[in-house]
Formats: structure tokens, C-alpha cells, sequence
């Protein structure tokens, strides 16, 4: 039986985070997310939506609305729709909310989708089991690394590392939110857990961009502090913003 998603909004934007930085891409937000970190920016994607938002032309900012769920059929449709501007689209983004949380979909629908796109995958790296049903699909890992200072003390080192260790087959990098509340000693312990499966793959310390709760960004002594301390067990540490929220490219 084929399965359905529930998507929040497509659209074709830049990477604004992480390795890919600036690089354009067609992002599909999947609704649902069980975790709430406390500088969750898409609060829109935390549960199913009814309807998904989509771009008309790629980055005209105009949108039309489809009633949720979406088949596989009708998301590749959309994806390649929204693909034409030559050569400009290398990745198609799967993010949310949390895409692994619809893993099913995504094992029916990334082949369909795979010939004419690289697969670019951002995820709270936690569903280990999911990632591995639909690991050969996906060309690249964003994978955040969860704080416990972000997430009312809950943390997830276990869920962490067995993700890693299957991320890791493909091409991986970490990615940690710095906020007012970020505590040495969890960048230390997360730097030492991604060390110790594999020193190659790099951490991206991003520091939280200004919006709802959150006020303001971390001072640059204390980014400049913590990239330090994760540099002790990991060689490719980089401090880097949201580019497209300083841009206001949304
Ligand atoms: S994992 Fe992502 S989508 Fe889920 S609450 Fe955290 S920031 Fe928001």
C-alpha cells in the first residue's frame, strides 16, 4: 500500500546552515516533530498540518496550498515543478519537524526523486532504526546533536551515538545550537561521543539566532571558548550563523 505524508510547506531557498551553507536548494518541511527544543524555529512544523504551502516559482515568495496528505506521486511532481532553473537546484532538503518520523513515505518516495536530485538529509538524529531503513537513499547528513540545557535537562547521548554509527556511512556532519544556557561540559561531552566513532566527521557550532523566546546570540567570547573545547577531540570545529536569517531569506 502506498503511504502519505503530511508536509508543511516546499519551497526553493539557500542552505542557510551548516557545510552547504548558501548552496540553493528545494527544501520539502515534513509536519511532526516529538521533540521541543527550546529555540525551535518552524513551530509551524511541530504537529500535521492540514494543508502544505507551496512555492510557485522557485524564490518568487508566492505560494498556493494543497490539502494534506500528499502522495509520492504528487510530491515528486511538486519537487520537479518547482526545478526549473537550470543547474541551480544539486540538493532537494528533507527537513521539519522531523522527516525520520515519516520514514515509511520516505522509503517509497526517495527513489522517485533520487535520479534528478542529491538527497540532503536534516534530522535531530535520534531514530537511528529509521535512518537505517533509508540510508542508501540519502547522499548527505545534517545531523544535530541534541543539549540537555536545550531540552529541559532530557538528554540523548545513547540515541546520539547509534545514530552516528549508522550516519556514518555516508556523508556526515554534527551540528550544535548555542545558546545563553549552553554549558561547557555538554559541548566537551558531545565533542568527545562524535571523537569516538570518528574524528573525520566535522561539528558545526551554531550559534541561536534572535526570535520568539530567545533574545539574543551568544558573545563571541564564549563561542570562541567552546569551539576551543571542542577542538581538543575533534579537529573541524566551525562557528556558523544562520546566514539566511541574517539575510532574511526565509
Ligand atoms: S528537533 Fe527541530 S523541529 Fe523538533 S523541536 Fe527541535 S528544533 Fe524544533
Amino acid at each position: 500500500m502506498s503511504s502519505e505524508a503530511n508536509v508543511v510547506e516546499i519551497f526553493s531557498s539557500i542552505q542557510g546552515e551548516g557545510i552547504l551553507v548558501g548552496e540553493r536548494q528545494i527544501f520539502v518541511r515534513f509536519g511532526g516533530c516529538r521533540l521541543r527544543c527550546n529555540y525551535c524555529d518552524t513551530p509551524q512544523a511541530l504537529f500535521p498540518q492540514k494543508e502544505c504551502r507551496i512555492e510557485k516559482l522557485p524564490g518568487a515568495r508566492k505560494f498556493y496550498f494543497l490539502p494534506n496528505p500528499l502522495t509520492p506521486v504528487k510530491l515528486r511532481e511538486i519537487a520537479f515543478s518547482l526545478d526549473r532553473v537550470p543547474s541551480i537546484h544539486r540538493h532537494l532538503s528533507i527537513t521539519g519537524g522531523e522527516p525520520l518520523e515519516q520514514v515509511s513515505f520516505l522509503k517509497e518516495w526517495l527513489p522517485a526523486v533520487k535520479d534528478r536530485f542529491k538527497i540532503y538529509l536534516e534530522t535531530n538524529g535520534i531514530l537511528s532504526g529509521s535512518l537505517s531503513k533509508i540510508i542508501d537513499l540519502v547522499d548527505t547528513i545534517a545531523m544535530d546533536i541534541k543539549l540537555p540545557s536545550s531540552l529541559k535537562g532530557r538528554s540523548f547521548w545513547g540515541k546520539h551515538r547509534a545514530f552516528l554509527q549508522v550516519a556514518r556511512k555516508k556523508k556526515v556532519f554534527t551540528k550544535m545550537v548555542i545558546t545563553a544556557q549552553t554549558a561547557e561540559r555538554e559541548v566537551l561531552r558531545a565533542a568527545e561521543l562524535i571523537g569516538e566513532i570518528d574524528k573525520r566527521i566535522p561539528l558545526i557550532l551554531q550559534p541561536v539566532s534572535p526570535s520568539g523566546r530567545v533574545k539574543r546570540t551568544p558573545p563571541p567570547k564564549i563561542l570562541l571558548k567552546l569551539q576551543q573545547v571542542a577542538a581538543r577531540f575533534l579537529p573541524e570545529v566551525r562557528v556558523i550563523p544562520q546566514i539566511h536569517k541574517t539575510l532574511k531569506i526565509t
